[in-house]
């Protein structure tokens, strides 16, 4: 009984899948390379196939018997989503079609949902706890919720079960060195960071500093890539015990500031990481700090990797080692 990950060569599903590998489940790989890399993950099956492919999507489950999925393919750039609406659309919600209409055909009954803190757009409230208004305010936030909803329905007529995962801010990277972050182009902030030291660029922007905080910049719920991959492994257990469909947040529950992020990696890579106040990003909410109490509680999720230093440490470790990615 193998489980399929989709977009298990991007960067949080070849985490999830060393993960999974780590605790000896079979995986099967479906990745597009449109953002991943062959390269981030290690599997005797890998295809490289478009999940839009019905046809090909189908002989995959022809070839092994899936007792499961966890899905990660999908389009999952804010900025970009609002320039690009039509792919965003086509990709994530018409990828999450074919996906459970096979799955439906070959009695697959089990699926972990890779969703975000996006599908709530900006609330004004913090921690911010599952049952908060879903309002997103880009095309992206607004695929995944979709997503979500889709397979509400999915469950209601075929029994299809589903745990979404609400993630916050990934970032950090496998303790080993040997997989990490690698985007092209890189808009996140510690990635971004980072790529001071390594020579990449001069300098960092600062995208706001007048915000209502304790510092005037943004705060942020940055969590450990690897304790997000232990939560996919817990959200596959709970649906092989038979527990219903469930939502759940994914974070640290701890915010840092963007000029926190920027004095941890200068004590890290011990560089003086110079930094720029910007124009305010459009779209960015003062403050995006989760409570995954309910992920504690229900799946016994135990995030390992909590503090920003280690985070960063890990991230630096990979970006060290491998200054042009894979
Ligand atoms: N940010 C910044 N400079 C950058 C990139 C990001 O100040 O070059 C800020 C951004 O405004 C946000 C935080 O860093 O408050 C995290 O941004 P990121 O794009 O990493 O993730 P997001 O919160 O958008 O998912």
């Amino acid at each position: 009984m193998a489980v399929l990950v989709t977009g298990g060569a991007g960067y949080i599903g070849s985490h999830t899948v060393q993960y999974l590998q780590d605790r000896d489940e079979e995986i099967i790989v479906v990745d597009n390379l449109q953002s991943g890399y062959h390269d981030a993950v290690k599997v005797k099956a890998f295809y490289s196939i478009d999940l839009r492919n019905e046809q090909e999507l189908d002989r995959v489950f022809k070839e092994h018997h899936i007792s499961g999925v966890i899905h990660f393919a999908a389009n999952s750039l804010v900025g970009e989503s609002m320039e690009k609406p039509y792919e965003y659309y086509h990709n994530n919600v018409f990828g999450m079609m074919t996906l459970l209409k096979v799955m439906k055909d070959h009695g697959t009954n089990k699926i972990v949902f890779s969703s975000t803190a996006a599908t709530y757009g900006e609330p004004k409230e913090s921690p911010i706890t599952e049952n908060f208004p879903l309002n997103p305010t880009n095309p992206y936030g607004e695929t995944k919720l979709a997503m979500e909803k889709m397979m509400k329905w999915f469950d209601r007529g075929y029994g299809i079960r589903y745990v979404s995962l609400r993630y916050f801010n990934a970032a950090g990277a496998h303790y080993s060195g040997l997989i990490g972050e690698a985007h092209e182009p890189e808009t996140h902030l510690i990635p971004l960071i980072l790529q001071v030291p390594l020579g990449k660029r001069k300098k960092v922007y600062i995208f706001g500093d007048d915000y209502d905080t304790k510092d005037g910049t943004c705060i942020r719920d940055y969590i450990h890539v690897m304790d997000l991959a232990s939560a996919h492994g817990k959200a596959m257990d709970y649906l092989r015990k038979g527990n219903p469909s469930e939502v759940f947040n994914l974070g640290n529950g701890k915010g840092y500031s963007v000029k926190e992020v920027i004095n941890t990696a200068r004590v890290i890579t011990d560089h003086w990481i110079p930094a720029e106040v910007e124009q305010r990003r459009p779209g960015d909410p003062a403050v995006l700090v989760a409570s995954s109490r309910k992920a504690k509680e229900i799946l016994g999720w135990n995030p390992r990797y909590e503090e920003l230093g280690t985070i960063i440490e890990d991230a630096w470790r990979w970006h060290k080692n491998n200054p042009d990615g894979y």
